[in-house]
C-alpha cells in the first residue's frame, strides 16, 4: 500500500472546525447509520481522510460502506467535532434529499434553497440536446444584450423567480462518470423519450444509472408534435421498465413536450421545480465553499480554466482555492453567459481564472485560509489520491465478497448483467437475487444485451459492483477501463455455473481461478541474427516492463503466432533481467525466430485468483 499522509489532514480539519471557537468543538448532528461518503460530506472533509481515519481505528472501510452512529461519533472525534445523535424525518424523501436533510440540519446561519442541478438522460436522437438548447434559448436568466451564452458546460434559467441549473453534458455515460470519480452533482434527472419511437436500450440504461445514484427522475415525453407520436404507448414501456407516472398511479412525474415546437416546456421546469421543493434543497450560503470541476481546459491567452459547479457556500473572487491537485487564486469568474461575476452562489456554475494548473474533471475544489494552507492540502490531495489508488485494488470482485461480508463492510452485492439474449435476463436475475442472505443482499442494478461497453464499467465503479456477462464478451476500451480500475468481469454461457460461482462466493468457498495477466508488451522494430541460427527481436517497450525468463505471446494483428518463453532480454550487448516501458532491447524467445517488424509481444504471467 502506498504511504499515506499520517499527520496534516485532521489537523487542517479541525482548524477550521473550531475556527473562531477555539474552545468548544462543533457539535454535529450525525444520523444513526450514516455512509462514509455523506460522513465526509457532513464534516466536511475528504473521504480518503475519513477512510484513514477509520484504518488507524482498525476498520477497513469504502466510501461507500455505511458506519453507525458510535464509530461514525469517534471518527469525528478525531476531527474534533461533537457528535450528536440526531435522527430526522426522512421517510419518503430520495437518499440524496435525506443526506441534504442531514447536512442542513447540522450547519448554523440562515438556511437558503438552492436551485436543482438538472441533468438530461436519455437514447441518441430523442431530443436531449434540443431539449438544452431549447430551454437555453427560451429562459436564460441573463439576457443582457452583448452577452453571447458560451458553453461552460452547464447554465441556468429562471422561471417564476426561481432557478434551476442544467448540466450542459447530456447523457447517462458524463452523469455516471462523474460518480466513478467520486462527485455527484446531480439532483434531477430530465429522462427525455422520444414520442415516436418509445423505450429505448438506452432510455432503459439511463433508468439504471440514475437509480443507482439515487437521483428522482421526471419523464419529458418528446416530438409530441410528430404524426407518429404515441405518448401513450410510452407510458406503457415506462411502466413496463418499472417507472409508474402519476397518472397511472405512481410517483413519477410526467410532462409530454416538443423541444422542437417549444410545446410543454414552462411545464416542464415548473414541474422539475416541484420536485426540487420536495428535495428539500436547503445550504447555508456561510459555509465553507466547496465545488467539483465540471470542465476544464488551457486558454491559450489567457491560462488554465475550470468551470465549477459551486455546490456550497459561495465562492468569491480573490479566494484562494486549491482544485484536486493544483491551487491558486480565484482572478476572475465568469457566468454562463460570459459575463464577469464577482461571486457563485450553490449550484451555480462559474468558469474560473486563477488556478495553476488544469485540473482534471470531477476534481473537488475548496477553499484555503492561506496560501501556506493552500500548498498543505494540495500535497494532502496528492497523498489522498496514492491512497485512493492503493485502495481501488479493493475494489469488488466475487474473490473477495466473502471476505468483506463477513466484516460487515458490505451488505450489497452489485451486478451489471451483460447478456446476449433479453430472454435469459429474468432467469439470471431470480437466481441471483434469490441467493441474498441477511448478510448481503444481491442485487442487479442495471442488465442489457450486447456486450460490456465502458458504460458498465464507469457504473460498476460508481456503485462499487462486479459485471457478469452471460454468453457476451467486453468491447475492448471496456476491458481495458476494467482492468486499470480494478473492476471484475466474469463471463458464463451456463445460468447454473454463474448462479453457483456467485453462491460459493458468498459462502467463501469459491475455486481458485486462474487469470492471465499481461504486465508488458513491446513491438518488433528491427530483426537481428543471433547466436548460432537464431534471430533476436530488437525491440521497443510499449507498456510495463518485460522479464527475461517470462512468458510470450508473439502477436501479428489479431492473430497469434506463437507461445513461448523468453530466453534473454539484452541491452548494449549485456544480458539484462528487465526493461521498462519507453526503452529499447534486444530479446531472443526459445524455438521462435520468424520475426516480422510491428510484430507484438505480450508478456504474461498466470495468477492464481482464491
Ligand atoms: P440527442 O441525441 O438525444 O441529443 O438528440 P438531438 O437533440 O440531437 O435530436 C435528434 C433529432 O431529433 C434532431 O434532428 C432534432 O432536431 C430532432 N428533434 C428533437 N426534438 C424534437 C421534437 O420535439 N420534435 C421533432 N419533430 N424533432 C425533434
Amino acid at each position: 500500500m502506498a504511504k499515506v499522509n499520517e499527520t496534516s489532514d485532521v489537523q487542517n480539519v479541525t482548524d477550521r472546525a473550531t475556527d473562531g471557537d477555539s474552545a468548544q468543538p462543533r457539535i454535529i448532528d450525525i444520523p444513526n447509520r450514516v455512509s462514509v461518503r455523506h460522513l465526509a460530506e457532513i464534516i466536511p472533509a475528504t473521504p480518503v481522510a475519513i477512510i484513514k481515519q477509520l484504518m488507524r481505528n482498525g476498520i477497513m472501510a469504502n466510501i461507500n460502506q455505511v458506519i453507525d452512529y458510535k464509530t461514525a461519533a469517534e471518527i469525528i472525534g478525531s476531527f474534533g467535532y461533537q457528535a450528536h445523535l440526531k435522527p430526522g424525518k426522512t421517510e419518503g424523501l430520495s437518499p440524496e434529499a435525506k443526506k441534504r436533510q442531514r447536512i442542513a440540519v447540522e450547519t448554523s446561519g440562515p438556511l437558503q434553497i438552492r436551485p436543482p442541478i438538472v441533468t438530461v438522460m436519455g437514447h441518441v436522437n430523442h431530443g436531449k440536446t434540443r431539449l438544452l438548447d431549447t430551454i437555453r434559448k427560451t429562459k436564460v436568466m441573463d439576457s443582457e444584450a452583448g452577452h453571447i451564452t458560451q458553453h461552460i458546460g452547464a447554465y441556468q434559467v429562471e422561471v417564476n423567480g426561481k432557478r434551476i441549473s442544467f448540466l450542459d453534458t447530456p447523457g447517462h455515460e458524463a452523469f455516471t462518470a462523474m460518480r466513478a470519480r467520486g462527485a455527484q452533482v446531480t439532483d434531477i434527472t430530465v429522462l427525455v423519450v422520444a414520442a415516436d419511437d418509445g423505450v429505448m436500450p438506452q432510455t432503459l440504461e439511463a433508468i439504471d444509472h440514475a437509480r443507482a445514484a439515487g437521483v428522482p427522475i421526471v419523464v419529458a415525453i418528446n416530438k409530441i408534435d410528430k404524426d407518429n407520436a404515441n405518448p401513450e404507448l410510452v407510458k406503457q414501456q415506462l411502466a413496463d421498465a418499472g417507472l409508474l407516472i402519476e397518472e397511472w398511479g405512481g410517483d413519477v412525474i410526467c410532462v409530454p413536450i416538443s423541444a422542437k415546437e417549444q410545446i410543454g416546456i414552462p411545464e416542464l421546469l415548473e414541474n422539475i421545480l416541484l420536485l426540487a421543493e420536495m428535495e428539500n434543497l436547503q445550504v447555508n450560503p456561510a459555509e465553507m465553499p466547496f465545488g467539483i470541476v465540471i470542465e476544464a481546459g488551457l486558454d491559450k491567452s489567457r491560462g488554465p480554466l475550470a468551470t465549477v459547479l459551486v455546490q456550497r457556500g459561495t465562492l468569491r473572487l480573490g479566494d484562494t482555492i486549491v482544485v484536486g491537485t493544483t491551487w491558486g487564486r480565484v482572478k476572475a469568474m465568469f457566468n454562463y453567459s460570459g459575463k464577469r461575476v464577482r461571486k457563485a452562489e450553490p449550484s451555480t456554475p462559474v468558469q474560473i481564472l486563477g488556478p495553476d494548473n488544469v485540473p482534471k474533471v470531477g476534481d473537488v475544489l475548496t477553499v484555503a485560509g492561506s496560501e501556506h494552507q493552500a500548498r498543505a492540502l494540495v500535497q494532502q490531495h496528492q497523498s489522498d489520491m496514492a491512497a485512493e489508488l492503493a485502495m481501488s485494488g479493493r475494489s469488488m470482485n466475487l474473490s473477495n465478497i466473502y471476505d468483506q461480508v463477513s466484516k460487515g463492510h458490505v451488505k450489497e452485492l452489485n451486478i451489471i448483467l451483460k447478456v446476449d439474449v433479453q430472454g435469459s435476463i429474468e432467469p439470471i436475475r431470480n437466481s441471483l437475487e434469490q441467493l441474498s442472505n441477511k448478510e448481503v443482499q444481491v442485487k442487479v442494478i442495471h442488465s442489457g444485451t450486447g456486450n460490456v461497453t465502458e458504460s458498465d464499467v464507469m457504473l460498476a465503479i460508481a456503485s462499487k459492483g462486479l459485471i457478469i456477462g452471460f454468453n457476451t464478451s467486453s468491447e475492448q476500451g471496456a476491458k481495458r477501463m476494467a482492468d486499470m480500475e480494478n473492476i471484475s468481469i466474469r463471463y458464463y454461457d451456463v445460468i447454473y455455473s454463474l448462479a453457483d460461482d456467485v453462491s460459493k462466493a458468498l459462502k467463501g468457498m469459491l475455486e481458485p481461478v486462474f487469470v492471465e495477466v499481461i504486465f508488458g508488451r513491446a513491438e518488433v522494430r528491427a530483426v537481428f541474427p543471433g547466436r548460432k541460427k537464431h534471430k533476436v527481436a530488437g525491440v521497443y517497450v510499449t507498456d510495463g516492463k518485460i522479464n527475461a525468463g517470462a512468458s510470450v505471446r508473439v502477436k501479428r494483428g489479431d492473430q497469434i503466432i506463437s507461445e513461448t518463453t523468453a530466453n534473454s532480454i539484452r541491452r548494449f550487448k549485456d544480458d539484462v533481467k528487465e526493461v521498462s516501458s519507453g526503452f529499447e532491447c534486444g530479446v531472443e524467445l526459445k524455438d521462435y525466430y520468424e520475426f516480422q517488424t510491428s510484430d507484438m509481444l505480450e508478456f504474461f504471467r498466470i495468477e492464481k485468483h482464491q
